[in-house]
């Protein structure tokens, strides 16, 4: 049975952004309010490429991420995540760096697209296009974002189900151990 559902987290640093990203693509909406409660928020869409459904269960942590305490309860079972850095503060690039790290550790290599998100702030970005390239290893995918204007969202929803699509078909047709 090709893939129907995929948990998905969204995984950077605090403000980056997730949760509007979230609302941008959930309910094309965006809201300069800021939400500082606990917890994890699951919303759902449903992505179609080349006529393949998949249902994104996206997880979405809100208040002050601690990724520390929440990491295994928070990233267990995800399917893909995506890695969303702010371009406007430079510091949000590293925690995209470890948060990566920390998802390979628990999930493998699995599907992820990196958002550098706040396009429609670009001039007044301090990440560089250079460090961006410094960032993307070979394999990685980056799109850049803005939850505000939308501009990228769709694309990157878009990219990461054909990534999650695309594994599911490497997978299944993998010879099976012996
Ligand atoms: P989270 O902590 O990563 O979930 O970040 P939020 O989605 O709560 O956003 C943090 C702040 O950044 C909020 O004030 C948002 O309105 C703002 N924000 C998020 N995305 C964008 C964007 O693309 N452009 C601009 N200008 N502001 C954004
Ligand atoms: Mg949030």
């Amino acid at each position: 049975m090709p893939i129907t559902d995929a948990k998905v987290c969204m995984l950077g640093a605090f403000a980056v952004g997730k949760t509007s990203l979230v609302r941008r693509f959930v309910t094309s909406q965006f809201s300069d309010q800021y939400h500082t409660t606990i917890g994890v928020k699951v919303d759902k869409k449903t992505q179609t490429v080349d006529g393949h459904s998949v249902n994104l269960i996206l997880w979405d942590l809100y208040g002050e991420d601690d990724y520390q305490k929440l990491r295994l309860s928070y990233l267990r079972g995800a399917s893909a995540y995506l890695l969303v850095l702010d371009g406007t503060r430079r510091t949000t690039l590293n925690v995209a760096r470890q948060l990566q790290r920390m998802a390979e550790d628990a999930l493998g290599s699995v599907p992820f697209i990196v958002l550098a998100n706040k396009a429609d702030l670009v001039d007044e970005w301090e990440v560089t296009q250079e460090e961006l390239d410094e960032l993307v290893r070979p394999g990685w995918r980056l799109v850049t974002t803005s939850a505000k204007t939308g501009e990228g969202v769709e694309q990157a929803f878009q990219l990461l189900t054909e990534s999650l699509i695309r594994s599911d078909r490497a997978n299944t047709s993998a010879p099976k151990a012996p």
